[in-house]
């Protein structure tokens, strides 16, 4: 199952065509995109038996598929190769197995950041950069479960970016990510969100950026330091993670500052 968001309203994504999910259920289930996770074993149990009827072509008319999250964690140096050049841009020696982390860097994102996939940016600084990650969208109230259990927790997956202002991340007595990566629309995320059934192996999920047509990020969650499983076993143990709540995963080596010469956007464009 595909779902997004269109006007508002959430729909499911049905081939080329989106289907209104409060109209197509005759009201069963709202359209309102916050109240996605009240019934959602019972939406996933009536899309997989719906007979859908295409109503309207999405182009780029989604917007973000989870716009109201009661949590957003975010994961830093959730990838070896990202490890690596984030210690070159910081002028650190990039000896990895030195770096790796033995927890995840777990920040938050606050939600007034999310935006859409299409939404522009404001780009506040000379120091902005991009991280394309990988998203996951928890569906059910997890409060200690194991990596075994993770996934049955989890809605879907989604595509996101954590853009993050550079300078402001390492400004002060500790590094500030939340702080920084927390700038208006600095979350954009979609275009849908997907359930983990649709893929053949959630565990290894590809994962790119390109600017302008040009490839700069390529990795594959299987290579998270991290995983998905892990992320949820570990964050349940602390807090419980709620339905609709987000995880940015990390991103793959690629990013803006890990260039020779640095490069970071001066505009926004989808
Ligand atoms: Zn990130």
């Amino acid at each position: 199952m595909r779902l997004g968001v269109i006007a508002n309203r959430l729909v499911l994504i049905d081939g080329e065509t989106a289907v209104d999910v409060e109209r197509a259920s005759n009201g069963r289930f709202a359209s309102d995109p916050a109240r996605l996770f009240d019934k959602w074993d019972q939406l996933v149990e009536w899309a997989a038996g719906a007979e859908p009827v295409g109503e309207q072509p999405f182009a780029d008319l989604l917007q973000n598929p989870v716009p109201a999250p009661r949590q957003v964690f975010g994961v830093g140096a959730n990838y070896r190769d990202h490890l690596a050049e984030a210690a070159r841009g910081s002028g650190q020696a990039a000896d990895v197995d030195a770096l790796l982390p033995t927890a995840p860097l777990i920040f938050t994102k606050f939600p007034a950041c999310l935006c859409g996939p299409y939404d522009a940016i404001p780009v506040p600084s000379t120091n902005v950069d991009w991280e394309a990650e990988l998203v996951v969208v928890i569906g059910r109230r997890a409060e200690r479960v194991s990596e075994k259990d993770a996934w049955r927790h989890v809605a879907g997956l989604t595509v996101g970016q954590d853009i993050s202002e550079r300078v402001l991340q390492r400004t002060g007595p500790a590094p500030q990510f939340s702080l920084a990566k927390s700038y208006p629309g600095f979350s954009p995320m979609g275009p849908w969100l997907v359930t983990p059934d649709e893929l053949p192996n959630p565990d290894d999920v590809e994962l790119t950026c390109a600017i302008d047509g040009e490839l700069v990020q390529k990795g594959r969650s299987r290579d998270l330091i991290f995983g998905v499983p892990e992320l949820i076993a570990r964050l349940s143990a602390v807090l419980p993670l709620l339905p609709g709540d987000v995880i940015y995963t990390g991103t793959p080596a690629g990013v803006g500052m890990g260039r020779t010469p640095q490069m970071f956007p001066r505009e926004s464009r989808p």
